[in-house]
């Protein structure tokens, strides 16, 4: 076991943002996991796990207690049935489904980051996320129990689990594929990436910053009459954060080295050497402008660590 003292954690993030951990450990295994969890409860540290760090913005000072680098890299197909460890980055399951043959992954290309931090937010694209292809997911409780839960209780709704209303660690998931038309699959795999790489931000970013707003949660009639154009939005049934922050006239809006991208207003990028701060004002500045124009509370995606 190595636990290592004072590690910067923006060199851990895609953001480029955040000072260092109090301490730090790298696991690759179950049993070094459990070493370092007994090392935090012996020595009453608190825990914070990092995936691929690409959803996270923390702190200029740091964070307190053990930070944990979760590389469980599990990867084991049995059929159309896969067993992937947390630590799995996306594109490398994308990839090694597709060398298979097998098919329903397509969703995940060009999201960055680890299959435990996809779980835990739900991410995706297009209309579908984690949850959807989920079965089965093993995790360590509060009490560091090993537990396993159906995705039916894992409370999946968009950007949502329950991983983000416990303090659960989650160790790997039962995914069942397809095995559908592979050539198709691979085709809109690259169509997807090709758009991704000419249409985000190349600068260091967390992602989308904010979630997009979900019909069911706002007055449709009201912002109709505000010229916001719903119906061009009628197929997900959510309207872009990014295009009311851009209808704002955000785009582009700059606090010190912070900045709301010029490419895809929903992404807030580091422009050389972002403060948290700055990025933390920016964040306040854009949900206020939108909600004064707009009556929306737009609501952070960004996992923010402080
Ligand atoms: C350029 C860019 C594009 C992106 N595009 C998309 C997109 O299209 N769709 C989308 O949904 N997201 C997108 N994201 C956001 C991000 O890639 C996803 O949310 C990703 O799934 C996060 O995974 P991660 O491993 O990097 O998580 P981290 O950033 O490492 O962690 C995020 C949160 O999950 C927790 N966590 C991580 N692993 C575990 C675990 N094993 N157990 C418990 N908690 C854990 C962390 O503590 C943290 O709270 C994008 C990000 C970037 C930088």
């Amino acid at each position: 076991m190595n636990i290592e003292k004072n590690v910067l954690l923006r060199d851990y993030v895609s953001f480029k943002i955040g000072g260092p951990a109090e301490y730090f450990a790298k696991v690759n295994n179950s049993s070094e996991l459990a070493e370092v969890l007994k090392w935090a409860k012996e020595n009453n540290q608190s825990i914070t796990i990092l995936g691929g760090g690409t959803n996270m913005l923390i702190s200029d000072k740091g964070l307190k207690g053990l930070v944990v680098k979760l590389n469980l890299n599990k990867l084991e197909f049995i059929g159309n049935k896969v067993t992937v460890g947390c630590g799995v980055p996306l594109a490398l399951f994308l990839n090694e489904a597709l060398a298979k043959n097998l098919t329903g992954l397509e969703f995940v290309a060009g999201v960055p980051g680890t299959v435990g931090g996809a779980i835990r937010g739900n991410a995706g694209t297009y209309g579908l996320a984690m949850g959807d292809v989920l079965k089965k997911i093993k995790y360590l409780d509060e009490d560091y129990q090993l537990r396993e839960i159906d995705k039916d209780q894992a409370n999946f709704i968009y950007r949502h689990s329950i991983f983000k209303e416990k303090k659960w660690i989650i160790l790997e998931a039962d995914i069942e594929l397809a095995s559908g038309d592979i050539l198709a699959a691979k085709k809109l795999v690259e169509e997807r990436l090709q758009y991704r790489n000419d249409t985000q931000p190349k600068q260091p970013s967390a992602g989308c910053i904010f979630k997009n707003v979900r019909f069911e949660d706002v007055d449709l009639e009201v912002l109709k009459n505000k010229n916001v154009e719903i119906d061009k939005f009628a197929k997900f049934k959510k309207i872009p954060a990014a295009y009311l922050i851009e209808k704002a006239g955000l785009k582009a809006y700059k606090m010190g080295n912070a900045q709301v991208s010029d490419i895809h207003a929903n992404y807030i990028v580091n422009s050389g050497q972002a403060t948290f701060d700055e990025v933390m004002m920016l964040i306040s500045f854009v949900k206020q402008q939108v909600r004064d124009k707009y009556g929306v509370q737009l609501m952070e995606e960004v996992h923010i660590l402080l």
